[in-house]
């Protein structure tokens, strides 16, 4: 049975939810950008620190190999949290931005060519643009683009008419860090795949915040960042399946990566180190592990369940100040409210409501087509994390009404 979710116990593992800023107890709602950390990932990484640390895997030394043991258990870790079939499918890196630059480097170099073709939403982060972009200018690939409807939901019709013979991959967001849109994922994949063509899910925005089976969605990859889901910055998963992960090249060289060696010829590493060059972020590793440890220990449903509860308070909330205008409103939404009050410039909102101890993320969001698809320069966005509570979103929508009147 799962334990009863204790807000005032969670928030008590996460000692800068403590902090005033302007001498005003902080309400953090930009967990779109980063969460904080509970104590639980940073004790522990600490403690590897002082007490095991050592470079992994070559080591024959008794603090390497427990330091081997740790980071290839957190593998283990994170294979199960994502339901991977082996281990072998998990692959480090820095972060979802660096997963995706890696796939693209690689796959765009063993399967495609000029003229071949990628499909991608309109509202994709940068991060899932810009990697195609300069695959484009390398290799003269070329971009196709899911158009959305005014409430942020992509249109399937659509997105099927984008395929042809020279379509080799679909690279889509799970969840919209702008809109909180949650892409019909499954379905996404089911039709690339009668269509013989591999997805990529940019799942940076939905790890944290609901249960992820990547064999259940049947995606041939999906990548995120640690520090989005509670867990340390500079480090995240690259998962793909192992049949198509074998037939990669490497994306960077180095130790760690080869099997041997020599000025005449050098074979590779076996999977996932094929794709690990260097020394790789094992106290990160660690701090990721203890990260999906503790959300697991409280159970992705039910924050999910709690997370739902939070944001559909905070949408009727904020709907009650007058000139409010939310952007994103899909059937199905995650815990992401993007909005503007009238015409108040919405870094004018944030700065404001910064000074209330508010923090809140403006501007463009790093989704640049999808702000020129809504019409707009930049929006307010306001994104709940595990520890949040309705009393912060009173705050917010007390704030958002303070701002309001003063224009
Ligand atoms: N994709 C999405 C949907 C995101 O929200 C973000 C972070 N804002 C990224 C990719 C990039 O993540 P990172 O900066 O951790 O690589």
């Amino acid at each position: 049975m799962k334990h009863m979710y204790d807000i005032e116990q969670i928030r008590k593992d996460f000692p800068i939810l403590e902090r005033q800023v302007y001498g005003k107890p902080l309400v953090y709602l930009d967990n779109g950008a980063t969460t904080q950390k509970p104590r639980q990932v940073v004790d522990a990484m600490s403690e590897e620190y002082y007490s095991v640390n050592a470079n992994v895997h070559r080591g024959v030394h008794f603090l390497s190999q427990q330091a081997t043991e740790l980071h290839e258990a957190s593998r283990e870790t994170v294979r199960r949290f994502i339901h991977a079939r082996s281990t072998n499918e998990i692959v480090f890196t820095r972060g979802t931005t660096e997963s995706i630059n890696l796939l693209a480097s690689s796959f765009g170099e063993a399967f495609m060519k000029e003229g071949d073709e990628v499909i991608l939403s309109v509202m994709e982060h940068h991060s899932n643009i810009v990697p195609w972009q300069l695959l484009a200018s390398r290799r003269g690939i070329v971009i196709r683009v899911i158009p959305m409807n005014d409430r942020g939901e992509l249109l399937i019709d659509e997105y099927r008419k984008l395929f042809s013979e020279r379509t080799k991959m679909v690279s889509v967001a799970h969840v919209s860090n702008v809109l909180g849109t949650v892409n019909p994922v499954k379905e996404l994949i089911a039709y690339a795949h009668s269509q013989g063509v591999p997805v990529l899910v940019d799942g940076a925005q939905s790890i944290p915040h609901m249960p992820v089976d990547v064999q259940q969605l049947d995606a041939d990859f999906y990548v995120f960042s640690g520090h989005k889901v509670y867990g340390p910055t500079g480090v995240g998963v690259l998962y793909g399946k192992e049949e198509w992960l074998d037939r990669l090249p490497p994306y960077q060289g180095g130790g760690e990566m080869i099997q041997s060696v020599s000025f005449q010829k050098t074979t590779f590493n076996e999977l996932p180190f094929k794709f690990e060059a260097g020394t790789p972020d094992y106290i990160g590793t660690t701090g990721l592990a203890r990260a999906l440890d503790y959300v697991s220990s409280l159970g992705m449903d039910q924050i999910a369940a709690y997370e739902q509860e939070l944001t559909a308070y905070a949408t009727r909330r904020l709907m009650e100040v007058s000139g409010m205008r939310i952007l994103g409103t899909a059937d199905a939404k995650g815990s992401v409210i993007s909005f503007l009050v009238g015409n108040i410039h919405h870094f004018d909102m944030g700065t404001l409501l910064d000074r209330l101890g508010i923090a809140v993320r403006t501007g463009h969001h790093c989704a640049q087509p999808l702000m020129q698809r809504l019409g707009v320069e930049g929006t307010v966005r306001a994104s709940f994390g595990l520890y949040n509570t309705k009393e912060e979103i009173d705050l917010l929508v007390a704030g958002v009404e303070r701002v309001s009147r003063m224009f």
